[in-house]
Formats: C-alpha cells, structure tokens, sequence
C-alpha cells in the first residue's frame, strides 16, 4: 500500500532540483494531470527527533547508490539522519508528491516500520480479508482510531506489537 512508485515526469535538471523543490511556493514540477478541482497540498514537515523543519529531497542524495530511487522524493532531515518517502502523486494525496508516507524515520524505526509491513501486509494481500478490516482489527489491537491507524505513522514500540499481534493471528489467535 504504501510503496509508492512515483512516476516523476520533472526534466528539471539536478542541479536545479534542489532549489525548486526547497521553495515554498507550489513549483511547476509534475503538472501533468494536474485536476483543477484538487488542489495540491504541499505539507508542512518536521524532524520528529529535533523538531526542525525537513527538507524535501530528491533520491539520489539519499540513495546515491540507487538508481531505481534517484527520481523519487524524500523528506529528510540530514542532522538526524531521518528521512521518509512520498505518496505517489494523485488525487488523495495531491499531484505534487510531496505527501509523506509517514513520519521520518532513522534507519531503526526505518528497518522495524519495514518488518510490521512485511508480517502485516499478506494478511489483506493474500485475500484472506479485506485491506479495511485488517487495519480495523490492527487499530482495535493498538487501542487507535482505525483513521490514525497507518504503519508509517508508528514508532518502533508500536511497530514492535504490530510484530506480535500478526504472529498470533498466524497462530489463530485472531483475524483470518
Ligand atoms: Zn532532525
């Protein structure tokens, strides 16, 4: 669900990139299909660990070493060492891709965010229930909103019980 495949259409060269995607202002970047009727909703992001503002940053000054994430974008806060991916740009989350996934993450909360996904996510990909009453079953087990219920909103104690309670569903001990 939340893998976003950001499909970025931007030619704006590197070594301009930076600066547009750090102004303010909405930039020109990713107009295509753009819908009047949805306006773009470039979030306000801040460093959970400092409170200071993060940066929105392309792949490639994360990952240099990957190509395949060098046009996506991230949030980041460099001091920290904390960064989070995009929403694919769409109607939901505005066509800008800017939207965070989630929080930002140091690379512990990133690994253990990506373990609750990977024991988390079968049980409504396989079939086995519907994406909705696995999220209503996960945010019953958190005692959350089922609203406020998103994986990449977790920090590690609660991603460590998302680990919990999916191995004792395995066992039968709940949904599916
Ligand atoms: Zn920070």
């Amino acid at each position: 669900m939340c893998s976003s495949a950001i499909n970025s259409s931007s030619s704006v060269s590197n070594s301009t990139q930076h600066d547009l995607l750090r102004g303010s202002s909405r930039t020109s970047l990713n107009t295509q299909g753009r819908d009047a009727d949805v306006a773009d909703r470039r979030p306000t992001v801040s460093c959970p660990y400092c409170n200071a503002p993060a940066e929105l940053v392309r792949g490639d000054v994360i990952y240099r070493g990957r190509p395949e994430l060098h046009a996506k974008r991230f949030w980041r806060c460099a001091p920290c060492g904390a960064h989070v991916g995009c929403h694919a740009p769409n109607r939901r989350f505005g066509y800008d891709g800017t939207q965070p996934l989630g929080r930002l993450a140091i690379a512990s909360l990133r690994k253990a965010k990506a373990r609750a996904h990977a024991l988390f996510d079968p049980f409504w990909q396989s079939g086995r229930m519907s994406r909705v009453d696995a999220y209503t079953w996960l945010a019953r087990e958190h005692r959350i909103d089922v609203e406020a219920c998103h994986i990449g909103e977790f920090d590690e104690a609660m991603c460590n019980r998302v680990e919990e309670i999916c191995k004792r569903w395995m066992f039968g001990a709940g949904p599916g």
